[in-house]
């Protein structure tokens, strides 16, 4: 308030004066105007301004912020409701006085911003294909996307002459209020009551976008996804996330990639793991095998006397790299399966096998386990 006068000036006192000064000078003040004493038509309103006067200037923290920033510190003009109320109706003004927003005296700096912001950025999961992941392909996805109403671009006003700056909070967007509590004066700020943070008040609405300075539109966006992609890695689509204010820009929208695994091939990084089982004759023989890869069947040799558990390395077939680097490799973990059901022919085979295992003279697998024990 412009024509608010200066609380050292209302009574009568110097800036560097005393407590003591302070409360002599508005005794003698208050009893002057004392609307029961006093009966001229201003003597209320002066009254008024007294009190309001000493209630600042008798408590030394409001007088230093009074002090460091005017009534600009004090509650943007808005009055003394903060004050007089004498502490606090209920916890939620405490806890928000204490926890939200800017505490302390410096809070003019992280004011509303009433200008033109950049919406947030959103984020969207995204679910694709194991051989999408791999090779890389392209989605279609839906989105409603809020965008800039074109007609007002975003106002929310029929014409700029429609917008008004908000009186209560001067076009700030926040006003400061203080109130005691058991730690001394908190000053804290909040939204202006009066204009919701925009800092303007409209008097006639766009009516394409009916005042609220946007349009949801369903919007289907290609999104390019890169070969190589692996589970929570994220893709950024530009100007599709929150909504900007004020005619700002919209964030940007990122998708969170999720890989549905496959059955078979388990990925780690860039390679492939995958067991093949290999029969008893081949791994110990040896033999080549047309294995699976995410590329098609390879042909892998398996060397004569493979053990349970071995790993044998695919060169070159595991997933490519999103930078056109080297692909990764298949890492083959070999699981010696034994029939169950055999052919009387092979179970003829196999036992003519123990035969030759049990002749005198030859050790075999039983007989180096049981010498390890000393038998
Ligand atoms: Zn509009
Ligand atoms: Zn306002």
């Amino acid at each position: 308030m412009a024509d608010k006068r200066d609380y050292y000036e209302v009574l009568g006192i110097a800036k560097g004066a005393s407590e003591d000064e302070i409360k002599k000078a508005y005794r003698k003040l208050a009893k002057k105007y004392h609307p029961d004493v006093n009966k001229a038509p201003d003597a209320e309103e002066k009254f008024k301004e007294i009190n309001e006067a000493y209630e600042v200037l008798s408590d030394p923290q409001k007088r230093a912020t009074y002090d460091q920033f005017g009534f600009a510190g004090m509650d943007g003009g808005a009055g003394f409701n903060g004050f007089s109320a004498g502490g606090f109706d209920d916890l939620g003004d405490i806890f928000s006085s204490f926890f939200g927003g800017d505490m302390g005296f410096g809070g003019r700096s992280t004011r509303a911003n009433t200008g033109p912001m950049r919406g947030d950025d959103l984020l969207k999961r995204l679910e694709i294909d194991f051989m999408e992941a791999c090779f890389g392909t392209t989605k279609t996805i839906r989105l409603n996307v809020d965008e800039t109403c074109t007609a007002c671009g975003g106002t929310g006003a029929a014409s700029p002459s429609d917008i008004e700056t908000c009186s209560t909070c001067r076009g700030r967007g926040s006003i400061l209020t203080q109130q005691r509590s058991i730690l001394g004066v908190v000053q804290s700020q909040r939204v202006c009551p009066d204009c919701g943070g925009t800092g303007k008040h409209i008097r006639k609405v766009c009516p394409k976008c009916a005042g609220k300075g946007y349009e949801t539109k369903a919007q289907t966006v290609e999104v390019k996804i890169p070969q190589g992609i692996n589970s929570g890695q994220r893709l950024r689509v530009a100007g599709k996330g929150g909504r900007g204010a004020n005619g700002g820009p919209n964030g940007d929208l990122y998708l969170e990639i999720l890989v549905r695994p496959h059955e078979k091939f388990i990925r780690d990084g860039k390679n492939i793991m995958l067991e093949i089982p290999v029969t008893a004759v081949d791994a110990t023989l040896g033999t080549t095998l047309d294995v699976p890869t995410i590329n098609g069947e390879v042909s892998m040799k398996i060397p004569a006397g493979t053990q349970e558990g071995t790993q044998l390395r695919l060169k070159g077939e595991g997933v490519p790299d999103p930078r056109g680097g080297k692909p990764g490799d298949q890492l083959c973990t070999v699981r010696i399966k034994i029939d169950k059901k055999l052919t009387s022919k092979e179970k003829q085979l196999y036992e003519q096998l123990r035969e030759l295992e049990g002749k005198p003279g030859k050790e075999n697998i039983w007989d180096r386990f049981m010498k390890s024990f000393g038998m």
